[in-house]
């Protein structure tokens, strides 16, 4: 492995908490080199658990958040103009393609539909990244996969990805986990009791329940983790609660009172 992408590789193994049958399923997707989408609400695990495989698989990872004013450029690659002339520098996921990691897309759909078409040759029997600018074509590495991650949630007519691009990869589902599970996780992150952490998780709960009346998104596990590091650092319950879960993910007076009363029933 080469120094550009040592520096991708996770030494330590990052925690994450198997909710159902993902880790093996994975391993098997990852086995035959499948694209793969995970697809759930944002906080609840994604980027965590492509952390844990990349570690598990001892596989470098390379993770791009996507945005609207990315370019196709900002992922392939651009010449760029230095003292000796210009030099091609090769995007991340030209880097990864090159030398062998697994790129992560995260939010890939926030993403220009014409910068979302480069992946396509990478995601069929081709497995080809064309540096158009360059002149070049990269055969990927064996060992490279691509992953995107994908908000059911946010998606409308305008905005969604082509039938085209998502009929390119295998899907795993993600969501938050079960009241155990999650306290287990939020008890493990923050180091806040085990009885503290199952409050937090049912005031999330009850704003999940939320979403859709008056919610765009339910409070997920990362605003739990927010929360409960406030608590363990001495912050007092309500105010942890307020600050962390309840004015981020909503300006309506009305759900303000209502989470509010759910965080004072709780603690
Ligand atoms: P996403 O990528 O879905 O937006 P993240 O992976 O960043 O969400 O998850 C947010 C945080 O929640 C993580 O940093 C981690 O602390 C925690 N988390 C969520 N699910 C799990 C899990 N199953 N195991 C361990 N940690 C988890």
């Amino acid at each position: 492995m080469n120094d550009i992408i040592k520096q991708y590789v996770i030494e330590k193994e990052p925690y994450y908490r198997p909710v159902a049958d993902e880790v093996e399923l994975y391993e098997a997707t990852y086995a035959v080199r499948m694209p793969m989408m995970l697809k759930g609400p944002t906080g609840c695990g994604k980027t965590r658990f492509v952390e844990h495989m990349a570690w598990k698989l001892n596989k470098p990872l390379i993770t791009v958040a996507c945005n609207e004013d990315m370019t196709a450029s900002d992922l392939v690659g651009r010449f760029l103009l230095d003292a000796s002339g210009t030099r091609w520098q090769d995007g991340p996921l030209a880097i990864a393609a090159r030398h062998g990691a697994i790129c992560y897309l995260d939010e890939v759909v926030e993403a220009r539909q014409d910068t979302t078409v480069v992946i396509h040759p990478l995601t069929d029997a081709r497995r080809v990244l064309p540096l158009e600018k360059k002149g070049e074509l990269i055969q990927a590495h064996p060992d490279f996969q691509l992953v995107i991650s994908y908000n059911p949630g946010y998606q409308s007519l305008m905005k969604d990805l082509k039938q085209s691009t998502k009929q390119r990869f295998g899907a795993l589902d993600f969501n938050y986990p079960n009241h155990e599970i999650e306290t287990e996780i939020v008890t493990h992150e923050t180091g806040v009791s085990g009885e503290v952490a199952s409050k937090l998780v049912s005031i999330a709960e009850r704003a999940r329940n939320l979403k859709g009346h008056g919610l765009d998104e339910g409070i997920s596990t990362r605003m739990l983790i927010y929360a409960g590091s406030l608590i363990a650092t001495g912050v007092n319950p309500h105010a942890a609660c307020r600050v962390a879960l309840v004015r981020p993910i909503t300006d309506d007076p009305d759900m303000r009172d209502a989470l509010d009363a759910a965080v004072t029933t709780f603690f």
